[in-house]
């Protein structure tokens, strides 16, 4: 399916000569804060690379990102101060605070090689409207745009399609490079491709299960989406969390999955509770006869060791969502064993979304694997061949 003809990214290299040119760049730092301070700085080190080199050409940056969900309104909880400041920290340069009602005048008081940050773009309503009077505006403080944001692509925001539209464009290079490893594993992965997904809602990821029974040579699936299709063949769940009105949908996966001859790995043991928390009973059961009263929370290790197992053979490995409530210990067990089995093979491995990242660099992992992806949504829509709004503006066919 590589393909030649395809639309190619525009790169920074499009830009031409950026010596003193202002730079409007769209970094996705939306990181988890704690206590006010940055609690996992992946994103922003991600970035790091477009930075600097923007820097080096002598253009003058303006950086912006959207951070939580302050819904158009400022909220004090989520001003970018703490990420202002690790991202000098971690880049070694000072970051110039742009707010207020003179961030024109402040952002043509940098000089080449300068970095300035906007408050966080969602404090105004036409962020996440695209509205044309904001896009117009913040595309009046630079000259040129580059969109770094993969994490932020699936959206059609302002400041991801609305600017590049309006000025001249290209993507970052964590943009390119997340488009790279990304399309890889859709065109010709080396087989076999193992898939193995998670996470906690099974209808936020029926779609990329749609889409990876088509390429994959196994799907393993854990987390609290393993119980939807668990219950959708008969098995007892107790009170594990069963999306029913989604049912039918996991039987339709299933049935295409059998005709294509693709396994659906589901757990055969399951780590259960009376509830979620960690000192709360537990017990490992087989995970067709979760009993009443009692919800799983974490693949047992007779499954771990199944999944290990199938991933000792791949070649080209995708894993997406936690295999259990992993932020409490007694159910950390699944995605630390998954973690590791990614780690230990040979394989190209890519791990997307928030928390099997975070699983993966608590642990030390991270590198042991080849790609950390930056977009937990983004990377799923891009699996699943939607095109992504923020990376469409950035082809070479495109306006901007
Ligand atoms: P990711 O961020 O990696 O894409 P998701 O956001 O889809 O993953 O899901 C992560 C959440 O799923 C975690 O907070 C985890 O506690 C929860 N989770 C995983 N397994 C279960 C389970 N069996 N029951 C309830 N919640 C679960
Ligand atoms: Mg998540």
């Amino acid at each position: 399916m590589a393909d030649s003809s395809a639309p190619k990214l525009r790169t920074i290299e499009d830009l031409g000569n950026l010596t003193g040119k202002r730079v409007l760049v769209r970094v996705d730092f939306n990181v988890p804060l704690e206590k006010g301070a940055v609690a996992d700085d992946l994103r922003i080190t991600a970035s790091l690379p477009t930075l600097r080199e923007l820097r080096e050409a002598g253009a003058v940056l303006i950086l912006a990102t959207h951070l939580g969900r302050p819904k158009g309104k400022p909220s004090d909880e989520l001003k970018l101060e703490p990420v202002r400041a690790r991202l000098q920290e971690l880049g070694g340069f000072e970051v110039r605070p742009l707010g207020g009602d003179e961030v024109g005048r402040a952002a043509r008081d940098l000089g080449e090689g300068d970095v300035g940050m906007l408050e966080n773009l969602r404090f105004h309503p036409g962020e996440e409207s695209n509205d044309p009077a904001f896009a117009a505006d913040l595309a009046s403080l630079a000259e040129s745009y580059v969109g770094d944001a993969f994490g932020a692509a699936h959206r059609a925001h302002a400041s991801v399609v609305g600017v590049p539209q309006r000025l001249p464009s290209a993507a970052g290079r964590l943009m390119q490079k997340e488009i790279e490893v990304l399309s890889r594993l859709l065109e010709g992965p080396q087989a076999p491709f193992v898939a193995i997904l998670g996470g906690a809602k099974v209808s936020d990821k029926l779609g990329v299960v749609d889409a990876l029974v088509e390429r994959v040579d196994a799907l393993l699936i854990g987390g609290a989406m393993a119980f939807s299709f668990l219950a959708a063949q008969g098995a007892e769940t107790g009170d594990s969390l069963v999306e029913e009105e989604r049912l039918d949908d996991v039987r339709r996966s299933l049935k295409r999955a059998d005709e294509r001859g693709v396994p659906i790995v589901l757990p055969e043991d399951v780590v259960a509770a009376t509830e979620i928390s960690a000192d709360a009973r537990k017990e490992t059961v087989p995970a067709d006869h979760v009993p009443q009263g009692m919800k799983g929370l974490d693949i047992g290790p007779r499954t771990v060791e199944e999944f290990a197992r199938i991933l000792s053979d791949a070649r080209t490995v995708f894993w997406n969502g936690p295999m259990g409530v992993f932020e409490l210990e007694p159910f950390a067990l699944g995605t630390r064993g998954v973690a590791q089995a990614v780690a230990g093979i040979s394989a190209f491995t890519v791990v997307g979304g928030g928390d099997s990242v975070a699983a993966i660099r608590k642990l030390g992992f991270e590198d042991r694997v080849d790609h950390l992806s930056t977009g937990g949504g983004a990377s799923l829509e891009f699996l699943e061949g939607k095109t992504l709004p923020g990376v469409a503006v950035l082809m070479e066919d495109a306006d901007g």
